[in-house]
C-alpha cells in the first residue's frame, strides 16, 4: 500500500479556528468515524490517506462554509468526494477536509418534463438520475457512462463517456447550467451564457476550480427497449473500419450506442470467447473464426433503441444498418432487454465481482484517448503483444468524434477528429492469488512510455501525474489557460489536492 503525504498538518493554533467555523454546518462533521476512513480510500485501492474531517453537507451553503474555513488556515485543503471511484486518490485530501457529496445525493433530482431537463445534485448517482427520469417521466439524459454508480459531479469533472458519446459528445457536452461553489467560497450559477468562464472551467476541470453542487441535464424521450448486439472481428482494420463507418453515419443509418472491446482468442472464461456472448443459451463457436486469426480478437458492440409498439420494425432496421458490416459470419450475438436493464448492465458485473471479492481488490486501471492515426500501431504493440493474454477484465476500444466535444471545457483530447477510448479495466484477485499490483502498474507505465516514445497523438483520460511538469505536458497548449483559470477561481489552491496539479498557497 502506497501512502501519499500531500500537505503537512495545519498549525495546531489554527485548528480551533476552522473547527469553530465548521460549527455553522447544517449537515454533519466527522473527525474520526467510518466516514473519515471511507474518505481515505477509493476504487483504485492503491492509496490510503486520512482526512482531518469529513463534512456531509446539507446544502451548497455548507460547501461554501467548508471552503471558507480552509481559507482561514495556511495549508488546509478541500476535496469534494463523489462516489470515490477514482483510481489514484484524486478525491482525497490527506489531513484536509473531504466533502462527501453523496450526502446531497439521491433525493435531489428535480425534473421539468415541460422543458425536458433535470436539475440534479452534484452528489447524485447517474443511477438515481436514470431511475427518477425514466420511471417518473419516461425521459432520459442523452449521454451516459457504462457504469452508473458514479456521481454527476465526479463524471462532469472528467468527461463522462460511453457508447452514446460518438453522437452526443461526453457528458460534459450535455449540461446546460451548473451551480458551483468556487475555491474563493462564492456560490455561482453559470452556463454557456452566464459566467461562462467558470462553467467551461469546471467541466472536465478535475475538481480544480469549484465544487459542482447542481447540474442541469437536458432530457429526451426514453425508449422502452434496446436490442444489444455483439459482432466479432478477427482483423483490427476491419473492426475499426466498421466502427468508424457507424460513428460517422447520420442517426437514421446508425445505432444508438457504439462501443467495442478486445478479447483473447481462447476459451478463457474471463478474457476469451465466453466474454462475448450475451445470454447463457448462446455459445461462441470458434470454428467460425478464420484459420489465420491472431492472439486477440475484436468485438463491436451496438445497441438500437425501440418502443414496445414497434417491435416488428426492429429486425429489418437492424439488418439494414448492419448490411455494410464485415464481421465474422456466425459470430453475431444479440439480446433484447429493457432500456433500464441495458443502462444498468454493469451493475450485474458489480454484483458478481463483489461476490467474488474482486470489486474490493486494487484496480490499477489505465484509460487513454488514442488518435485514429496511431490506433493500429497501438493494437500491434499493446493489444497483440503486451496484453495478448488479457487483463482479467474488459479492454475497451471504441471511436469518438472530436467535433462532439466542446473545446471550451477543460478536457484535453487528441488532435485528430477521430480518436479512440482505450480502457484497460483490470480485475484481478488480490496478491498472492493474482499478480502484485506493482507489476500491473509497471505494465501500465510501459504502455504509456510506448505511446510517448512513438510520438502518438494521445492523452490520458482520468489522468494521474505526480508533478506539475507532467501536468503541463498533459495540458500542452491548454496549460496557460488552465493555470489562469486556477488563479481566477481557486487562487489559494485549496481544491482537489489529490490531483497533485497545484500546491496550496497562503
Ligand atoms: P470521485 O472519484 O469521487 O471524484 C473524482 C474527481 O472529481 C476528484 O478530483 C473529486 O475531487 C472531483 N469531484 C467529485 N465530485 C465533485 C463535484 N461535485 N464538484 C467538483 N469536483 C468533484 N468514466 C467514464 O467516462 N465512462 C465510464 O463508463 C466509466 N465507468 C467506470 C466504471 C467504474 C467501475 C469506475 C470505478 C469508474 C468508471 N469511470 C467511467 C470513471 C469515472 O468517471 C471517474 O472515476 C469519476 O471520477 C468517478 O466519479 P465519482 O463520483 O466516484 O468521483
Amino acid at each position: 500500500m502506497i501512502a501519499f503525504i500531500e500537505h503537512s498538518l495545519p498549525h495546531e493554533n489554527n485548528d480551533a479556528q476552522w473547527q469553530e467555523a465548521l460549527k455553522e454546518i447544517q449537515g454533519t462533521v466527522d473527525y474520526d468515524s467510518i466516514f473519515t476512513s471511507l474518505a481515505g480510500k477509493d476504487f483504485g485501492g492503491m492509496k490510503r490517506t486520512k482526512p482531518a474531517a469529513v463534512v456531509r453537507p446539507a446544502s451548497s451553503f455548507d460547501v461554501a462554509t467548508v471552503i471558507k474555513a480552509a481559507q482561514t488556515t495556511p495549508n488546509l485543503t478541500v476535496a469534494a468526494r463523489g462516489n470515490g471511484h477514482s483510481i489514484n486518490g484524486q478525491a482525497m485530501a490527506n489531513k484536509g477536509l473531504v466533502i462527501d457529496m453523496r450526502a446531497m445525493g439521491g433525493d435531489h433530482v428535480v425534473v421539468s418534463a415541460e422543458e425536458s431537463y433535470a436539475d440534479v445534485s452534484g452528489g447524485a448517482l447517474w443511477e438515481e438520475v436514470l431511475k427518477r427520469c425514466v420511471l417518473g417521466y419516461g425521459l432520459a439524459p442523452r449521454s451516459w457512462t457504462d457504469y452508473l454508480g458514479l456521481t454527476v459531479g465526479g463524471t462532469l469533472s472528467n468527461a463522462g463517456v460511453s457508447g452514446q458519446s460518438f453522437r452526443y459528445g461526453p457528458q460534459t457536452s450535455n449540461v446546460t447550467e451548473l451551480e458551483v461553489v468556487t475555491g474563493r467560497g462564492d456560490t455561482v450559477i453559470c452556463s454557456p451564457f452566464l459566467h461562462s468562464d467558470l462553467f467551461f472551467s469546471v467541466l472536465g476541470g478535475l475538481g480544480q476550480f469549484g465544487v459542482i453542487t447542481r447540474a442541469r441535464i437536458p432530457l429526451q424521450k426514453a425508449p422502452d427497449m434496446v436490442r444489444w448486439i455483439r459482432l466479432v472481428y478477427s482483423e483490427f482494420d476491419e473492426f475499426t473500419r466498421d466502427a468508424e463507418y457507424l460513428v460517422r453515419q447520420p442517426k437514421e443509418d446508425s445505432f444508438d450506442y457504439v462501443e467495442g472491446f478486445v478479447f483473447v482468442n481462447s476459451d478463457d472464461p474471463i478474457n476469451g470467447w465466453p466474454s462475448v456472448t450475451l445470454d447463457s443459451d448462446q455459445w461462441f463457436n470458434p470454428d467460425f473464426l478464420p484459420p489465420n486469426s491472431g492472439s486477440v480478437l475484436y468485438c463491436l458492440e451496438l445497441a438500437l433503441h425501440f418502443h414496445h409498439h414497434h417491435p416488428s420494425h426492429v429486425d429489418s432496421e437492424v439488418e439494414r444498418k448492419m448490411e455494410a458490416l464485415k464481421y465474422v459470419e456466425g459470430l453475431r450475438f444479440s439480446v433484447d432487454l429493457s432500456y433500464m436493464d441495458f443502462l444498468l448492465r454493469v451493475k450485474k458485473v458489480e454484483q458478481q465481482a463483489t461476490a467474488s471479492g474482486i470489486w474490493e481488490a486494487p484496480h490499477p486501471w489505465l484509460n487513454l484517448f488514442v488518435s485514429k492515426r496511431d490506433i493500429a500501431d497501438f493494437d500491434r504493440t499493446v493489444f497483440k503483444k503486451i496484453l495478448k493474454g488479457g487483463i482479467g477484465g474488459p479492454m475497451l476500444v471504441y471511436p469518438l468524434l472530436r467535433s462532439r466535444w466542446d473545446s471550451r471545457t477543460s478536457v484535453v483530447i487528441p488532435e485528430g477528429e477521430i480518436f479512440y477510448l482505450v480502457a484497460l479495466l483490470r480485475f484481478t484477485p488480490p496478491y498472492p492469488s493474482g499478480p502484485p499490483v506493482t507489476e500491473l502498474v509497471d505494465e501500465n507505465k510501459e504502455i504509456v512510455r510506448h505511446c510517448t516514445k512513438k510520438g502518438y497523438d494521445f492523452k490520458l483520460y482520468l489522468p494521474h501525474y505526480k508533478t506539475q511538469h507532467e501536468w503541463k505536458q498533459h495540458f500542452g497548449s491548454q496549460w496557460p489557460q488552465f493555470a489562469e483559470r486556477k488563479s481566477m477561481f481557486d487562487p489559494m489552491a485549496i481544491l482537489a489536492p489529490g490531483q497533485k496539479i497545484f500546491s496550496r498557497t497562503h
